[in-house]
């Protein structure tokens, strides 16, 4: 791989283009202003090479002494149609910007040369043009290098530095605040370093906290949080709220965005491996269903006492997640009932509020594409 540096000196009106590279090219090929050209092995520029912008430099074969002074520097890798400029951290950003505008990658080298001189510094990961996308592929081309020497002061990047560097196995419940700030790329990644056991969790509220499924991050999370050291009667009514959002939220997930409700093993259904809705209070936490969280956070449904359910058959815990894994279920199939049989499109559905199972059912659909046969023919689902 051939490498260079296009170094920039000035000296009262007269600019020299010094190009230091490995193997030597000829730069009319690439469309490049030099007009001297000298191995990095040539110990004339060698001092060029560390020299910071705005430095009064002696290069023994120009004029004068000490008198020309470094006025940019550009790194080309690999290829000569582009560089990265390194004249300042604002110009090397702006290269960076411009190589992601341009949809280019950025090289590993790069990376691997300056990151000592930019990870830590907080200027470069908060400079306003770094976005999520350019911090995703910065921190995952890291990755397998060696660890920086320093972090930055800013919390968040320090916390994604230490992820890259394998010095991260227990996600906290800070990191877990920081969670859905994290580039989706970079998350994908850790998620699947959890999947392989190698990132564990402080606990069960900051996994689900870090789900990405609105019933866990959110509906669970809430409830488990709310219902902590209430009376009976308070987390009763706390369950009836949890009942009616988790319904809400899984009729809404599988009806109108068209996705299949995968909700296992805390709702085991579908392909689950349990079979049996009994506790097992010494599953791993991630295998929890609602029985082993509910025992976790010593919470207890009064069934007797609850009005949610007209036929009042739901006796226990257990009873009720078998009426939500059918529930689950019926969902993931109307879904496919709701594609039209004519067009395959979904249609318009009305829903019904079944008090047995304190849900909602679809009770007719009907197809509302104009060019359909079946345009606004009613079906009915019972
Ligand atoms: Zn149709």
């Amino acid at each position: 791989m051939n490498k260079a540096m296009l170094c920039t000196l000035n000296k009262d009106n007269a600019e020299t283009n010094i190009l230091i590279i490995k193997n030597k090219i000829d730069p009319a090929d690439y469309n490049l202003n030099v007009d001297y050209q000298l191995e990095d092995t040539d110990p004339d520029v060698q001092h060029l090479i560390n020299a910071q912008v705005g430095q009064e430099i002696k290069v023994d074969f120009l004029e004068g002494e000490n008198s020309w002074k470094l006025s940019s520097k550009k790194m080309f890798i690999s290829h000569f149609d582009y560089a990265y400029d390194l004249s300042s951290l604002k110009d090397f950003t702006d290269s960076l910007v411009t190589f992601k505008a341009n949809d280019r990658e950025i090289d590993t080298e790069i990376i691997q040369m300056l990151k000592n001189d930019i990870f830590p510094a907080a200027a470069f990961w908060e400079n306003e043009n770094i976005d999520q996308d350019l911090t995703a592929e910065l921190i995952l081309k890291y990755w397998d290098l060696e660890s920086v020497d320093t972090y930055p002061e800013n919390d968040f990047y320090k916390i994604l530095l230490k992820f890259a560097d394998d010095k991260i196995n227990i996600i906290n419940q800070k990191i877990a605040d920081y969670w859905f700030e994290i580039p989706l790329q970079i998350r994908k990644k850790i998620n699947n370093l959890i999947a392989a056991d190698e990132i564990k969790f402080e606990n069960y509220l900051v996994y689900l906290q870090t789900r990405d499924n609105i019933i866990l991050n959110t509906i669970l999370l809430n409830f488990l949080k709310e219902a902590e050291g209430e009376s009976q009667e308070s987390i009763n009514n706390l369950f009836e709220k949890f009942h009616y959002q988790l319904i809400d939220e899984l009729t809404k997930y599988s009806l109108e965005k068209d996705k299949k409700n995968n909700l296992n093993p805390i709702i085991p259904h579908g392909d689950s491996k349990r079979k049996e809705l009994e506790l097992q209070p010494k599953l791993n936490m991630m295998d929890y269903s609602l029985l082993e969280i509910f025992d976790n956070y010593s919470i207890e449904i009064d069934f007797e006492a609850l009005n949610l359910f007209s036929e009042n058959e739901l006796k226990s815990l257990s009873d009720y997640l078998k009426s939500l894994t059918s529930h689950v279920e019926y969902l993931n199939q109307m879904r496919e009932k709701l594609k039209c049989d004519s067009c395959g499109q979904m249609m318009e559905y009305e829903l019904d509020y079944s008090q047995e199972i304190a849900a909602y059912k679809v009770g007719n659909a009907h197809c509302n594409n104009l060019e359909c046969d079946n345009f606004d023919q009613k079906i009915k689902f019972n």
